[in-house]
């Protein structure tokens, strides 16, 4: 996703913000080479008397420096401000490279199931191959474990399913005047879609979005909060890196939200708690595996398989991997067939069938029963498709009980940090290749009954949606006041 305002800084409209004070900085990095010629990398941007248009700004008397943070990033791919530098810094290969040379934390990896496509297209391998392989290398080099988001998804998609039920129930009893339980219910695991919502869109649309977090998140969660017990290491000794289909995931990885406090027996007592630890601590993504292979002259192909570690894999018995279908994680699918269950007692066996739209981006599944919609859902992907969404929705007129939105167009198999299309193939031709590589090997199978997650539930999180789940697997969202990066955007 590109946003306008960083469109015109590739356009080459720094001209008009570069000034000799430095004060607030943006550096840029990457593909941004025209930017890296204007000044080194390093611009500075004045905020104009009138905001509304760039070029105002070089006539009109420069006041305060606008301060470019964090909070201010739309996950756009643009320009990226001085505290994502930082953080991307602490989110590369480098620093996954020098945390397994200094050796002083156990450096685990979960891999999700979009890379896990992306590097099968690449290498004309399967996902099982690549898996294998992957393992194999990453432990060579250093790796403890390696483990598969594709698990920890099923743990969100079962948050998500009950989640959904509650709100449902509530909304149609009309027990609440409560914003949180409103609908339709919108899926939260696109950092792109969570960021864009928080910086650019009114208060009352957060509540919407449902608590539940990501795969990768939850991940995190699961990792040091629990599994890293089982593996005999505690949790401030687990360096922790996924590998994901876009750069937002290193994003949605640095929010406060996901740092948490270790408590330990005795702590409470003694009114201390300890070390902050943050769930994720590191996110590579799929072109930066190889790129890793390629520094380290790597032939991946002829890599030799190793067995799979299968503590938070969801791998069978037989060998094959199993999940949901759905390039983006499945959530529209997912939760339909359980609400059309649980609340209807209807039963879907075999794929469903979402009609499209308007675009193929923007696609739709309803349960009518005796001619009455009991369930409408959608998928939404791509911000065009989301503001006509956000539109209806502020408006009063979204009739969906659930959307799954996700800010790439078609969704997270095209993540930003895919690998690109070899050269003569399009992207379109790459998307179909990625889609059905990942249906073909992957074994559908209810997130219900992956055994990992029904064991966690058992062991750890007591039922689904109980308190400890909500504690553990779920967040909050926070409006962000308008910040410089909405004036000079219209979304
Ligand atoms: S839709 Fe794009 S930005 Fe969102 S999680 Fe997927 S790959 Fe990342």
């Amino acid at each position: 996703m590109t946003s306008k305002f960083s469109a015109a800084l590739k356009l080459g409209d720094l001209n008009d913000f570069i000034a000799p004070s430095q004060s607030c900085i943006v550096s840029l990095s990457g593909s941004k080479e025209k930017a890296l010629k204007l000044n080194n990398g390093m611009v500075e941007i004045h905020q104009s008397q009138k905001p509304a248009a760039f070029n105002q700004a070089k006539s009109a008397s420069r006041t305060d420096p606008v301060k470019v943070t964090l909070h201010d990033c739309l996950a756009c791919s643009g320009c990226i401000t001085s505290a994502e530098t930082v953080m991307l810094e602490h989110q590369s290969v480098d620093e996954f490279l020098n945390q397994l040379e200094a050796g002083k934390k156990a450096v685990v990896v979960s891999l999700s199931p979009q890379s896990r496509a992306s590097l099968a297209a690449y290498y004309g391998l399967t996902q099982l191959q690549v898996f294998k392989r992957l393992t194999g290398f990453l432990k060579s080099i250093g790796v403890k474990g390696v483990f598969d988001t594709s698990c920890s998804r099923d743990l969100s998609l079962i948050e998500s399913c009950e989640e959904f039920i509650v709100r449902y129930r509530k909304n149609h009893n009309q027990e609440t005047g409560s914003q949180h339980d409103s609908l339709p219910m919108l899926a939260s695991a696109c950092p792109g879609w969570i960021c864009y919502a928080e910086k650019t869109l009114d208060a009352d649309i957060l509540p919407h979005i449902s608590s539940v977090k990501s795969p990768q998140q939850a991940m995190g969660a699961i990792m040091k909060r629990h599994s890293c017990h089982n593996l005999d290491i505690l949790p401030e000794d687990i360096y922790h890196v996924t590998i994901m289909p876009c750069y937002d995931k290193k994003l949605e990885a640095s929010r406060d939200d996901f740092v948490f406090a270790i408590e330990r027996t005795g702590d409470k007592e003694q009114g201390s708690v300890g070390p902050q630890l943050t769930e994720v601590d590191s996110v590579l993504t799929s072109g930066e595996i190889v790129d890793l292979l390629q520094a380290k002259k790597i032939d991946f192909r002829a890599l030799a398989e190793v067995p799979l570690d299968r503590m938070l894999t969801n791998i069978d018995e037989e060998d094959h991997l199993y999940g949901v279908p759905g390039g983006s994680g499945g959530y529209a699918e997912c939760i339909f067939r359980h609400a059309a269950w649980t609340l209807f007692g209807k039963e879907f066996s075999g794929s469903l069938e979402f009609k499209i739209l308007r675009n193929a981006d923007f696609r739709e599944m309803t349960l009518e029963l005796d001619g009455k919609t009991m369930l409408r859902f959608a998928c939404a992907y791509g911000f065009r498709n989301i503001q006509n969404l956000v539109r209806k929705i502020k408006a009063g007129k979204c009739e969906y009980h659930f959307v799954e939105i996700m800010a790439c167009p078609a969704g997270c198999l095209n993540g930003g940090g895919q690998i690109k299309p070899k050269k003569g193939q399009s992207v379109k031709d790459l998307i179909q290749t990625l889609e059905s590589l990942y249906l073909k090997e992957m074994q559908v199978r209810d997130p219900y009954n992956n055994p990992i997650a029904k064991g966690l539930y058992e062991k750890w999180l007591e039922k689904p949606g109980s308190e400890k789940a909500l504690d553990i697997l779920h967040t909050r969202y926070h409006h962000r006041e308008k910040s410089v990066s909405s004036q000079y955007t219209n979304w």
